[in-house]
């Protein structure tokens, strides 16, 4: 049998991998066999006697034949009995295939499995994660969506738990002590988005180590890995909040502009497309048309792509050639000055491909006219330089000056983004199709499934943009808490796997970004799917109209059909069709899993006819029907080639699982985005301007190939955009890991003074180094001033110049360093040891919250920063790297301040506060300009260490207008304290700190 896996076999590293497998195949086989003879008991205190061979030093590969006979021989064991799954009984009846523990292997060795759909990848996932938890180490399987999660770990729970191993599920709006059992078990199922969101919570808002769930990022399975890590690669898992304080955003103010200089382009070009149609239709089949009309329909091309009369005129094969060649010409280096002038006619040009829309000089005036420099970002760092230099003015005049070239520069760079972004809103994003508004709202539409992402957003600001074109009211943009793309998060497990039906067309991606490989794991049986080519039409009416046609026949001879479309709005004008057509169907609006589930699960029933958007459904396996089978199986009719092979592949795969026969076909048309942006060139245009003059549609194997040409060249696209999305996401992550590390180490020290008194002594010696120009010599008294000021301040006591003046540098650090040491330890007779220990560790993690939460938003302002610089030349990625490693090195500064200054600031209590005060300034024998008025009534009380005040006492020293954040659990609420006291009274909130007085 082995044998013939090998025939079926392509490539030569899938081959090479099955070559090596096939002997441990063998063993695995035949150690099964041997256990056939054990005890159910036997069997089971296998699992033992693995983890005390693995403790002792034997490695999860040596153990492998034996673990996967053990768990292949419970299977067998299990066959009969019934195992519950989401509250119903299903009959376990699955003992692993030879190409499933091939799959296991591959996964076990962090490859990615590309099994197709059926062949029971869920069962393959039990082998390795069995083995990889022999190590105690929880290890983790990611499954699309929560209904998965729950079914699939309950399903193979069956298994496992009759293995002796625990098994527990995610699910979104879980409470974290629930989260922290199901990590706690051997293996967990559950969804990126979970898991992600997890580890944020984790390592960049949990506030004591009891708070975190996670335990070890050691071994994953990624199911459906293209889809995680591809598709849903491009939006970034946030944690956010409101952000306090607020300025108007641009958006509105510039709409009604924007609007207006679209609304000029449109009647623009379809002047322009006039004028050229009554050209070209009157034009002989010899001649030539003017170049004045292909400027024209190129000016359309870059102006306003889909406008009406201009896609007319490209069904006309005739006409496409000559754009396309007048488009070469155009391109040519010798006529740059001529495509700059005729671009110079159009007030913005659009290309649909590079996603991006630019305003020309046209536009510029019109938008700002006499205002030639509004779209340029003045150069502020020459301001600054000019006004240092000029010695007419006073120091607060210079200051003022500063100020108002800071705001004009805020302003500038503000306009010039709402307006490139409002363009973009309106250029290339249209309603009931990237979004749709709802109850008020923009919601985004998952180009892939067609489903709503419910509570994303775009970034940037183009969110905003689109609700300002809808005239909705604007969302408020959110300030980041915490933030790690899909990528990074899955990239820290020390070993990573993955299974899809579809891996091939991404193989390289996944090697160069994840270093993982692909295997093609042959199929059980051979498939016998039959695909058939490709029919063209020009219209999609027509396209339509063939797909009723074929789908009513099929219907009435009892062939179940799947039909996959692109889009929400394709899917309901078929099923109107359709209905019109009298044939009864069901269409996929894919809101609730379990019901899609289900629906898909029935699509391969005798005369079924479903109607689905491609990716829905995914992860059910259809079965055939009744009598389906002798009628060919399942015929999957797909109306419209997506934009990656992937996808099409995906929906071939959902017929013919497991041997069954099936059928696909797919059918296109030139008004397909995909053919309209990418494929009208070449074979495809002389082809089908042949057959089109008979109005025909066309089908041949050469069509197939050069839409899969196109295919590629969108996902060739598609990936660099994903890489350099990685590349900026890259610098962040190492940000990230540095200060989450840091954040880690103050959550679990034991001591955290010693870390704090340590920073306070670094921040004190680095204060020093200026007043001591020369270590050795005598200090500076200015600067000794200032030195003074800024302890009093941070440390509320005094420090006393003269005391300064008569040392050395070094003797001023002890002196300095041994007050702040001193006070901190006074303060152990008027708190527990535990509560000193949680406000030691909240000074820490507030520092670093708070600086890295500044960090997440400048990083941001950076990047959008440096995208409009690129106009000067520069890479902006570097600019990039460089600037956020200067802001990374600002915000280790100012953590060091800011754990010096917060370490005076809490108690957990007024009393102990103001006791702290009165000590400070005793300490001190003097008032100094600091008293207690410096400080902030912020009075913090550990989670878990004895209360030592009732709340009570801190809730007049609030203003009632002041801003706090407040806590329970995990959660964290920043609101006024008008609204927040009553949480704090009566229902367990806690303030963390004041915001704003
Ligand atoms: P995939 O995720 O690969 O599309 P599933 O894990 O959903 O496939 O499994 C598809 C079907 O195949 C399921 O109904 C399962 O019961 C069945 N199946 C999988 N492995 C076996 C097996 N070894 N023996 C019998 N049936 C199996």
């Amino acid at each position: 049998m082995f044998l013939s896996i090998l025939k079926l076999f392509a490539g030569s590293h899938h081959r090479k991998f099955l070559r090596k497998c096939a002997p441990i195949v063998k063993r695995i086989n035949a150690l099964e066999t041997e256990y056939q003879k054990l005890s159910d008991d036997q069997l089971r205190a296998k699992t033992e006697e693995f983890k005390n061979r693995h403790a002792k030093g034997e490695s999860l590969d040596a153990l492998l034949p034996e673990a996967f006979a053990v768990v292949k021989n419970a299977a067998r064991r299990l066959c009969g009995t019934n195992a519950t799954v989401c509250e119903h009984e299903l009959a376990w009846e699955m003992v692993h295939f030879d190409v499933q523990l091939v799959g296991g292997m591959a996964l076990h060795q962090n490859k990615i499995a590309e099994m197709a759909t059926g062949e029971g990848k869920t069962l393959v996932a039990t082998l390795p994660l069995y083995l990889n938890a022999l190590t105690g180490k929880n290890c983790q399987l990611v499954t699309v969506n929560d209904y998965l999660a729950r079914r699939d770990s309950e399903w193979m729970g069956h298994l496992y738990r009759w293995l002796g191993l625990t098994v527990g599920c995610i699910q979104n709006q879980m409470p974290g002590d629930e989260r922290k059992a199901a990590y706690g078990c051997d293996i967990t199922y559950g969804t990126a988005s979970e898991f992600g969101f997890d580890y944020l919570r984790d390592n960049g808002m949990a506030l004591a180590p009891d708070e975190q769930v996670q335990r070890d990022h050691y071994f994953c399975i990624v199911d459906e890995i293209d889809s995680i890590l591809i598709d849903e690669a491009r939006t970034p898992l946030i944690i956010s909040g409101p952000v306090a304080e607020e300025r108007e955003p641009a958006f509105p103010r510039l709409r009604q502009p924007v609007a207006g200089l679209f609304e000029l382009q449109i009647r623009l070009v379809t002047r322009l497309m006039n004028e050229a149609r009554e050209e070209l239709e009157k034009i002989a089949e010899n001649k030539e048309p003017s170049a004045d009309s292909l400027d024209k329909l190129w000016l359309a091309a870059h102006g306003m792509p889909r406008n009406r009369i201009f896609l007319r005129l490209m069904e006309n094969g005739r006409w496409r050639k000559l754009l396309e060649k007048h488009e070469g010409v155009l391109a040519s280096e010798i006529e740059k000055d001529r495509r700059f002038h005729l671009k110079e006619r159009l007030y913005f040009s659009i290309s649909e491909r590079n996603h991006e829309a630019d305003l020309s000089q046209l536009g510029r005036d019109t938008l700002r006219p006499g205002e030639p420099d509004a779209f340029v970002l003045p150069d502020l760092p020459s301001r600054y330089v000019e006004l240092d230099n000029d010695e007419s003015l006073t120091h607060e005049r210079r200051a003022e000056l500063r100020t108002e070239a800071e705001v004009a520069y805020a302003q500038a760079s503000e306009d010039i983004h709402a307006i490139g972004q409002l363009l973009k809103a309106y250029a290339l994003y249209e309603k009931d199709k990237q979004y749709v508004v709802h109850e008020g709202k923009v919601k985004i539409v998952d180009e892939n499934t067609g489903r709503i992402m419910e509570g994303r957003r775009w970034s940037d600001g183009l969110h905003q943009a689109v609700e300002a074109k809808e005239g909705v009211a604007l969302e408020k943009e959110n300030k980041t808490y915490a933030t790690v793309t899909i990528q990074n998060y899955f990239r820290m497990y020390q070993k990573l796997a993955g299974m899809t039906g579809t891996a091939e067309t991404e193989a390289s991606e996944f090697n160069d970004i994840y270093r993982l490989t692909v295997v093609a794991i042959p199929t059980h049986r051979p498939c016998i799917r039959i695909d058939d080519n490709d029919i063209v039409f020009k219209t999609r009416k027509e396209k339509y109209q063939f797909a009723i046609k074929e789908i009513a026949e099929a219907h009435k001879r009892g062939q179940p059909v799947l039909v996959g479309t692109a889009s929400v709005e394709a899917s309901e004008t078929l099923g109107r069709m359709l209905a019109m057509a009298k044939v009864p169907h069901k269409i996929l609006n894919a809101k609730h899993h379990e019901a899609e589930a289900d629906i898909v699960s029935m699509a391969g029933q005798l005369g079924a006819v479903t109607i689905a958007t491609n990716m829905a459904g995914r992860g059910t396996d259809i079965k055939l029907g009744d009598g389906v089978r002798e009628l060919g199986g399942l015929y999957v009719v797909a109306t419209e080639r997506h934009e990656v092979r992937r996808v099409d592949r995906q929906l071939r795969g959902r017929c013919s699982r497991q041997g069954d026969p099936g059928r696909s076909r797919f059918l296109v048309s030139l008004e397909d985005d995909l053919m309209r942006l990418f494929a009208n060139a070449g074979i495809i245009s002389s082809m089908l301007e042949k057959s089109f003059k008979e109005g025909e549609p066309l089908e041949h194997p050469f069509l197939n190939h050069s839409i899969g040409t196109a295919q590629k060249r969108v996902e060739g696209q598609n990936y660099t955009m994903r890489k350099r999305l990685l590349q900026y996401d890259d610098v962040l992550n190492q940000q990230r890991q540095i200060i989450y590390g840091l954040r880690n180490r103050a959550l679990k020290a034991e001591d955290s003074r010693e870390t704090i008194m340590n920073i306070v002594e670094e921040e004190i010696e680095a204060r020093l180094d200026i007043v001591f120009p020369d270590p050795d010599g005598d200090a500076d008294r200015r600067a000794a001033d200032t030195f003074v000021h800024w302890f009093v301040t941070t440390f509320h006591m005094r420090i006393d110049l003269e005391d300064i003046l008569a040392r050395t540098k070094a003797q001023v650090i002890l002196l300095a360093t041994d007050r702040v040491r001193a006070l901190q330890a006074s303060r152990e007779e008027h708190e527990s040891p535990e509560v000193l220990q949680y406000l030691e560790r909240n000074v820490l993690l507030r520092a670093i919250d708070r600086n890295w939460q500044n960090q997440l938003t400048e990083m941001e302002d950076l990047r959008r920063g440096v995208s409009l610089r690129s106009y000067a030349q520069k890479d902006p990625l570097n600019e990039y790297k460089a600037e956020a490693f200067k802001a990374f090195e600002r915000l280790m500064q100012q953590l060091r301040t800011d754990t010096g200054a917060g370490l005076f600031r809490t108690a957990s209590s007024m009393e102990a506060l103001e006791s702290l005060m009165r000590r400070a300034q005793g300490q001190a024998k003097a008032t100094g300009p600091a008293g207690a008025g410096a400080t902030e009534t912020t009075a913090t009380t550990p989670a878990n260490a004895p209360k030592p005040e009732p709340f009570r006492r801190l809730t007049p020293k609030i203003g009632r207008n002041a801003v706090v954040r407040i806590r329970k659990g995990p959660e964290t609420q920043d609101l006024k304290w008008k609204k927040a006291e009553a949480l704090v009274r009566d229902e367990g909130w806690e303030v963390v700190e004041t915001l704003s007085e």
